[in-house]
């Protein structure tokens, strides 16, 4: 809360009786037209009634939002005709992670959308850590993962790894995904925002909730239809797990800013065998869907083989995430 004082108040008197309230008192802004304090509780709320009541405050007022556009996003969005977010269905993403060839993208669109899939993931441009590892089929892949897609009626999530093919991604994708590690690639969010399609804005591994914010501020401001945010682990100090899912940040942006956000436990665990019992936690933690990855053959795999679900244990998943399939989720 920001709090402004009488030009007469005296403001030793003041800061006295804000602090005896628990308050911390961050001199906040004197431009001229009054001295301000920004006031932050140590615990429990106190009103701005309760405020505007103290002798020498001349108004109480809520601090701007750094991220106003996001503030004001709906608590759903529509992408490509399917809503997601409270009270839509819970929403289930999968696909492999590299489109390897036109038949392994048709087989596995296939398999998913016979398990109440709406999204086809798979990368065509991968971020890889090594520059020896398969990089990806780039552009002609993208024609790949839509026809597979359109066959099966699902809709297609694929990342933009940079500028020069923003353009055919759009053209191919409905809802475009920014990776972990180009959150903070302003120049990148910009493009893509440029685009107006819709975007999937995965949070950097180490960035902070409000860095995450910033950046779907960044892609509302330049011109994205929406953002859907995804959880998908941050850098942790154990290596047991190859990230740490970070279950309350999807709290807090489910719950407390009204946004729809995703997990992603296959980047976040970097094994298969914990993806059922995690899904679910993200789903109680506020997760309006999940995003997985799932192979035919995860040990034959150009990338990320180990978390991959092969088809048995994507079926669990899927009864888990969305139920026994049912036609109405094809909608
Ligand atoms: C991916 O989804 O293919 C991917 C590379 O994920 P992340 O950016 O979360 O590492
Ligand atoms: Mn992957």
């Amino acid at each position: 809360m920001i709090v402004t004082l009488e030009r007469a108040a005296d403001t030793d008197k003041v800061r006295a009786e804000l602090a005896g309230l628990g308050l911390w008192v961050i001199p906040y802004r004197d431009d001229g037209g009054g001295v301000c304090y920004l006031v932050e509780a140590h615990s429990g709320a106190v009103t701005r009634e309760r405020l505007a009541e103290i002798a020498g405050v001349a108004s109480v007022a809520a601090p701007p939002s750094t991220h106003p556009l996001v503030d004001v996003q709906e608590a759903t969005i529509e992408i490509a005709g399917r809503r997601i977010g409270a009270g839509e269905p819970t929403r289930l993403m999968a696909g492999p992670c590299s489109i390897e060839s036109p038949e392994q993208i048709h087989t596995i669109a296939e398999r998913i959308a016979s398990e109440g899939a709406t999204f086809l993931r798979g990368g065509a441009f991968k971020p890889r850590s090594s520059p020896y590892a398969f990089q990806g089929h780039g552009e002609q892949a993208l024609g790949w993962i839509r026809e597979a897609a359109n066959a099966h009626s699902l809709k297609v999530v694929t990342e933009a790894l940079g500028e020069t093919t923003v353009d055919a991604v759009a053209r191919h994708a409905d809802l475009i995904q920014i990776g972990s590690r180009n959150m903070h690639n302003t120049s990148l969010l910009r493009a893509v925002a440029q685009t107006a399609k819709p975007v999937l804005l995965k949070r950097g591994m180490a960035a902070t909730v409000e860095e995450w914010l910033l950046s779907g501020e960044y892609l509302l401001l330049h011109g994205a239809a929406s953002v859907l945010f995804c959880e998908r682990g941050i850098r942790g100090f154990d290596g047991q797990t190859r990230n740490l899912l970070d279950l309350s940040a999807v709290a807090l942006l489910s719950h407390v800013h009204g946004l729809s956000v995703i997990v992603d436990p296959s980047h976040a665990l970097g094994r298969r065998d914990l993806i059922v019992p995690l899904s679910r936690a993200a789903l109680g933690a506020g997760a309006a869907g999940v995003l997985v990855e799932t192979h035919d053959d995860p040990a034959a795999a150009f990338s990320d083989g180990p978390q991959a679900l092969p088809p048995e244990a994507f079926h669990d998943l899927a009864c888990a995430v969305v139920g026994p399939s049912s036609p109405a989720l094809f909608e």
